[in-house]
């Protein structure tokens, strides 16, 4: 089936590595022109440039999408810059993994900022553009981890169950401008996220996964290149798991 895209700006966080990159290089295969977002200028810059240099239109903005002064500035310049963003996938995120009882305001707040309150900050600072543009596509990449839980991970289970709530939410809220809002679970995906756990323990969890292997950055990208797409308008307040069937 080929996907319809028509002259889409395209606003994707965490888009410098991992699956935003997947995701930001799929959204310009489809001809939108892509806003690559990350906290280091060095990775955004590296992804807008490959991209740009493939023929397809991108620029990076480097700030820190847990900060909301950040986001304000950064928002309004990019619609001075585009006019529009028809687009938002809220990917960037963090883990900071501890158990409970040892679990500093620090790891906890953090997490919280970076994965449910960046959506909060840029949803709100561009739903007055995308409302009055009456077609938008939102998608919000949780976890399986906000679907069942997991030992050593209040923080970030919290942060990625919030983005569920909150996309059921706006998906209510937005739905008469033609603006739908979505949810991806990905399971374990190979990313520099996943690089940090220790073989023993990825062993681990790929033997839980009913697939017996973990994601691909893509895997996750295809989903969400679909949601974003034209094709996709009757399906919201969704969340739609992409991991091997662990969270069945
Ligand atoms: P990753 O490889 O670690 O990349 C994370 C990206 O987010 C990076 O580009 C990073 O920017 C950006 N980022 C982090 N904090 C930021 C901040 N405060 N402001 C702006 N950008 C920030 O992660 P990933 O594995 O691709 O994960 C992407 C999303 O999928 C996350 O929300 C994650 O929770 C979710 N997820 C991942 C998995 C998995 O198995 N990998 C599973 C379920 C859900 P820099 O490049 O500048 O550092």
């Amino acid at each position: 089936m080929k996907l319809t895209f028509s002259d889409r700006i395209a606003l994707v966080s965490g888009a410098g590595r991992g699956i935003g990159k997947a995701i930001a290089e799929k959204l310009a295969e489809q001809g939108c022109t892509v806003i690559c977002v990350s906290k280091n200028p060095s990775s955004c810059g590296a992804v807008a440039d490959e991209i740009n240099a493939g023929g397809g239109k991108a620029k990076a903005f480097a700030f820190d999408v847990s900060d909301p002064a950040q986001v304000k500035e950064n928002v309004a310049n990019i619609l001075k810059e585009f006019g529009k963003v028809d687009i938002l996938v809220n990917n960037a995120g963090i883990t900071r993994d501890n158990l409970m009882m040892r679990m500093s305001d620090e790891e906890w707040q953090s997490v919280i900022n970076t994965n449910l309150s960046s959506c909060f900050y840029l949803i709100r600072d561009l739903s007055r553009a995308i409302l009055q543009n009456r077609w938008g596509r939102i998608v919000n990449i949780s976890s399986v981890s906000g679907v069942m839980g997991n030992a050593g991970q209040a923080n970030y289970s919290s942060a990625k169950a919030g983005i569920i709530g909150l996309t059921k939410t706006l998906a209510r809220e937005f739905a008469s401008r033609s603006i739908t809002v979505n949810a991806i679970a990905p399971g374990f995906i190979k990313t520099d996220m996943t690089a940090v756990l220790s073989p023993a323990i990825m062993q681990k969890a790929i033997d839980t996964i009913p697939l017996k292997r973990m994601g691909l950055p893509e895997e996750i990208a295809n989903l969400c290149v679909f949601l974003c797409s034209e094709e996709a308008g009757y399906i919201t307040g969704q969340t739609i798991s992409v991991d091997g069937g662990l969270a069945m």
